[in-house]
């Protein structure tokens, strides 16, 4: 008898968990989603480490690199490759061009979309925003049930059990690194920048720095996409819409938009392009968290009950598991979803075993994350004052 596995969430995480059980033998899929189209455009890009051939290559990461080698040990790293190596061809080239480049996340989703209904067989779709208590109602003996719905996990908090409506947040640890302006915009010619140049860039603006994220220009053979983050402060970010353009930036906003003026001037200098169109702005928190409890455990060790979450498997993957910023999300994500997908069909393991692996799988990525995004955030700081050696002192901890 095949096991059915409900997938609520088709964004970039369900739609690839989907995709990956759709080709497993043994498993049946539905997926639910509530959006009708794929409309999100903004440019992301997949980390090299989810499509790499060796523990070498999957350590290259000039910042995470030890901090994988510390937290996994070769074992896991080298059954995780194994894994790749045996995704079904169709699935393995899309992720190869992911990580080439830029992508826009809407293409990305529709890729995966589309390939699942070539398929054409294993996956159930239904059309409709679900409730928790739907998706608790789904659940019959034997099932298993994945949320994917993305930051605002719908179930996040019910995986903690008790009497009445689960209190919000008391499944997750939240820290919030910074508040920030994500700035997109394109460029008429090629423009690559490494850390000479955003100093460059930035040497006569002393406050709202712009900083491309690493990798995060990408020349596609027209037009160089650039985006980057600005530092704002909370009583910024709470004047702002949360989505704006250059005109809004200008006028209400004046020291950032010169700032940014400056930069864009610097580039210009350099390569004589034009930027085409507008500014993108949002104003965003930059938070890393996590959820406490990735599955549904502590109702396993709350003893048997009449509720599904007592005697069914529940996991929470790709943003509704853990969230981070600088742009490392969506890989964090996928590899998530190939653990998981790898993990669920290892037929001959418990439930309470299933579910520990993933918790301790889904601790070691944060940690990893932690770190990563820690440092990221530390040297953003310290490049914020490299100018002014006291205030640069001020930053450092050294022993
Ligand atoms: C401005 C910005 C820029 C970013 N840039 C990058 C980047 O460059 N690189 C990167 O790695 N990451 C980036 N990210 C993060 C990245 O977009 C997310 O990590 C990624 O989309 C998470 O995928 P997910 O599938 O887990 O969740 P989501 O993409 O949030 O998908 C969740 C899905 O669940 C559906 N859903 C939710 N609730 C329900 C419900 N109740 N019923 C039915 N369906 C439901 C939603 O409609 C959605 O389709 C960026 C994020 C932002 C905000």
């Amino acid at each position: 008898m095949s096991t059915r596995v409900h997938v609520i969430g088709a964004g970039p995480v369900g739609l690839l968990l989907t995709a990956l059980l759709q080709s497993t033998e043994g498993f049946s899929v539905h997926l639910c989603e509530k959006r009708a189209e794929y409309t999100r455009t903004r440019m992301v890009q997949l980390a090299p480490y989810l499509v790499a051939d060796s523990v070498e290559s999957y350590r290259t990461d000039a910042i995470d690199g030890d901090s994988v080698e510390a937290i996994f040990d070769p074992p896991e790293l080298e059954e995780g490759l194994a894994y790749r190596q045996s995704i079904a061809p169709d699935l393995s080239a899309l992720l190869q061009g992911w990580a080439l480049g830029f992508c826009p996340l809407n293409s990305i989703e529709r890729s995966l979309s589309e390939l699942i209904d070539a398929r054409g067989h294993g996956v159930e779709r239904t059309a409709a925003v679900v409730t928790a208590d739907e998706a608790i109602a789904m659940l019959e003996p034997g099932d298993m049930l994945l949320d994917s719905t993305g930051s605002r996990s719908l179930l996040r908090d019910q995986l903690i059990p008790g009497a009445g409506e689960p209190a919000e947040g008391a499944n997750t640890v939240n820290v919030r690194l910074e508040y920030a302006l994500v700035i997109t915009f394109l460029y008429g010619q090629p423009y690559d920048c490494n850390e000479y140049c955003k100093y460059y860039k930035n040497k006569d603006n002393p406050q709202y720095k712009f900083i491309p994220m690493v990798h995060r220009t990408h020349y596609d053979g027209a037009v160089s996409h650039v985006t980057g983050i600005v530092n704002i402060t909370v009583e910024e970010y709470e004047a702002m819409p949360s989505r704006f353009d250059g005109a809004w930036l200008r006028e209400n906003a004046p020291d950032v938009a010169q700032s940014m003026d400056r930069f864009i001037d610097k580039i210009k200098e350099e390569t004589q392009g034009e930027i085409l169109g507008d500014l993108e702005i949002v104003r965003i928190p930059l938070d890393l968290y996590r959820a406490r409890n990735a599955t549904n455990r502590r109702w396993l060790a709350a003893g048997p009950s009449d509720h599904p979450f007592s005697h069914s498997p529940v996991f929470l993957a790709g943003d509704s598991a853990i969230g981070s910023p600088y742009f490392q999300s969506i890989s964090l994500g996928f590899e998530n979803a190939m653990f998981l997908a790898r993990l669920v069909t290892q037929r001959d393991l418990a439930m309470q075993d299933m579910l520990d692996r993933y918790e301790l799988f889904v601790y070691k990525q944060w940690l990893r994350v932690y770190m990563r995004s820690k440092m990221i955030k530390h040297n953003k700081d310290l490049f914020e004052s490299l100018d002014n050696p006291l205030a640069l002192l001020e930053k450092l901890h050294i022993y």
